[in-house]
């Protein structure tokens, strides 16, 4: 392609909110044939909220447990920890958070969870185990429901007791369905990868109609999946906002960042959608084949 033609898809390409890095992003995007989607802030709009909250009757005082857990999420700008912040600020009036400077030892593990310690107790807030029937009831049975309507569960740890399990609703962006819809048809096959438990991944995928699921992804999982799609041949990209993200993102043919993303996935991606707009990222596509030609 000529630099004025270049020039004139990138020009197009940012007023249809697509930001990209230069013109090799240009032409890597037309020859994909593969989408990795992350699940929360790319499919779903990442805005969590705490829909339910179940402990287990025989555990530690449940705003005290709430307290330890959201003292803990205050360090962390997760979708899940910004939800429960917020839940504990806007609905128990009773609970006095400590500021995030008196957690000590706090550890995100990015598609795992947090840890920190508050008042000299350890305090997880993670994703439940795959099959939770270890935990005391009647935390699987909350498990399995939050699983099942397609909410994200977490796990309450204090000194080693679970504690509590939060069920978190995200919704769908709008156009997801349209949006995944035109990129099969442009002959692009669509997998969704998430860190979150499997039984809410399928959930999410059955309304998007993605039959390709990899759930329980730690970020090394998610970059191991580029890698064993482009060994099958496939031209990669992927498209994230998270920490989580960031390494499939530049291990990818080509980095997708979600625009209300993490620094660390728009610095990995080579393409930042501005107005998160799924639909774009099939306009991208189509822009960058009708600009620089067909595969030949
Ligand atoms: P996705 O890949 O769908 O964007 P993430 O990898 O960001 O999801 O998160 C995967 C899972 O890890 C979440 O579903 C949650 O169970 C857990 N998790 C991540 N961050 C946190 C946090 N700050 N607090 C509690 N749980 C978390
Ligand atoms: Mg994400």
């Amino acid at each position: 392609a000529t630099p004025t033609a270049l020039l004139a898809a990138t020009g197009r390409g940012a007023q249809l909110g697509i930001l990209v890095s230069g013109p090799q992003a240009l032409e890597r995007l037309r020859r994909i044939d593969t989408v990795v989607l992350d699940k929360t802030g790319t499919l779903t709009t990442g805005r969590m909220t705490v829909r339910d909250v179940t402990h287990r009757p025989d555990g530690r005082d449940p705003d005290e447990v709430l307290r330890l857990a959201a003292t803990v999420e205050q360090c962390s700008e997760h979708p899940v920890a910004r939800a429960v912040v917020g839940h504990v600020r806007d609905h128990r009036p009773a609970v006095r958070l400590e500021p995030a400077a008196a957690v000590r030892d706090f550890t995100a593990t990015p598609g795992f969870g947090v840890c920190g310690a508050v008042d000299g107790r350890m305090v997880t807030v993670v994703r439940p185990p795959d099959d939770p029937d270890g935990l005391p009831a009647p935390l699987p049975e909350a498990v399995r429901a939050a699983g099942a309507a397609g909410r994200t569960a977490v796990l309450v740890t204090v000194d080693g007791d679970p504690e509590a399990v939060l069920a978190l609703g995200d919704a769908l962006r709008p156009d997801g369905y349209r949006a995944v819809d035109h990129l099969r048809r442009l002959g692009v096959r669509p997998v969704l990868a998430t860190g979150d438990r499997a039984a809410t991944a399928r959930v999410v995928a059955r309304q998007l109609a993605i039959t390709e699921v990899h759930a329980q992804a730690l970020p090394h999982d998610k970059a191991a999946l580029v890698t064993t799609l482009q060994e099958q041949g496939g031209r990669v990209a992927v498209v994230g906002d998270g920490v989580n993200d960031a390494a499939a993102l530049a291990l990818a043919d080509l980095g997708i960042a979600m625009g209300g993303g993490t620094d660390a996935a728009i610095g990995a991606a080579d393409v930042t959608l501005v107005r998160e707009d799924l639909q774009a990222i099939a306009d991208a596509v189509r822009l960058a084949r009708r600009t620089l030609g067909t595969i030949r």
